[in-house]
């Protein structure tokens, strides 16, 4: 769409100067103060076509004008949107398998990453449920490093948490999103990290990490030490329950809200919306916890 805009701006200035060149057929006595005119206008299309490229687009859920924009879907499913407008969707979740609410319709995104093939991470793939993206759209899912437009997303082999994803062998790839220098890191339901996975991982900006008060993926501790060893400027929970979307009591199984952990926490900021820009020369100087609303597109079951 950047390029569209480049173009645009283009074709309107061939357009202008080809209306100079005709008027190009009156005396001669202009065409000097002509020939100015169209100089200066072929120096104009030159300091046009070197601006920074912009983003928009109605049919973009967020548009961009720079940084980087993180949407929270719900359960561990969050979109990126670069600043040249590139979308990734991390572990879309099955409509009402174990959760109680939709996975939303007709998301965009030139990739999707799974962490691993379970129905709240996968779309439902692994359980044969016909999947929420079109067959076109590229998936990932095993570790390896890959270029998407202006995001380089760089997965690392993972251990599910105990006790969990043994019929597949407990495998689970932790995802590193490298976007305008940001870098943030997506752990699907990956147990306490290897000290060697910390170290090829390096910086970490922004972490999404399975928190609920129920502990029902990483412990107490193992939550504290992950947070120790990455010491992202900016820690986002996910998988935990949704109360407004669930409507039966206890459902899902075992899984907490966020709000009892959260409590004992310093610095936790609550978000009233569920998209929030990022960029690597605007972080919180203070580690932060921030705490999205899910979509608006997310309902609850009826
Ligand atoms: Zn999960």
């Amino acid at each position: 769409m950047a390029r569209t805009g480049q173009c645009f701006a283009r074709r309107s200035h061939i357009g202008r100067c080809l209306e100079l060149r005709a008027i190009g057929q009156v005396p001669k006595m202009n065409q000097r103060f002509i020939f100015r005119i169209l100089l200066g206008l072929a120096f104009a299309c030159c300091l046009g076509s070197a601006q920074p490229a912009r983003v928009s687009g109605k049919t973009n859920l967020v548009k961009n004008d720079g940084g980087v924009t993180i949407e929270y879907i719900a359960q561990a499913c969050f979109r990126v949107t670069s600043p040249s407008g590139k979308q990734i969707l991390l572990d879309p979740y099955a409509s009402r398998v174990w959760l109680g609410y939709d996975f939303p319709p007709g998301l965009h995104a030139e990739a999707i990453l799974i962490s691993h093939p379970h129905y709240d991470h996968d779309g439902g793939e692994a359980m044969g449920r016909k999947v929420p993206w079109p067959q076109t759209t590229l998936l990932l899912r095993h570790p390896g490093t890959n270029q998407i437009g202006d995001v380089t997303v760089v997965g690392y082999a993972g251990k599910h948490a105990d006790p969990w994803g043994k019929e597949f062998g407990q495998s689970n790839t932790v995802w590193l999103l490298e976007i305008d220098g940001l870098r943030i890191l997506h752990l699907g339901d990956n147990g306490p990290l290897r000290d060697d996975t910390i170290r090829q991982i390096g910086r970490v900006d922004v972490l999404m990490i399975p928190i609920d008060s129920q502990f029902h993926i990483l412990k107490a501790d193992e939550i504290a030490a992950i947070r120790r060893q990455l010491s992202p400027s900016v820690l986002i929970p996910m998988h935990y329950r949704h109360d407004d979307l669930e409507s039966v009591p206890g459902s899902p199984k075992a899984l907490g809200g966020i709000e009892g952990w959260a409590k004992g926490e310093a610095d936790v900021r609550y978000l009233d919306t569920h998209t929030q820009r990022f960029s690597v020369d605007a972080l919180p100087r203070k580690p932060e916890v921030i705490v999205f609303k899910h979509s608006p597109l997310v309902k609850p079951a009826k």
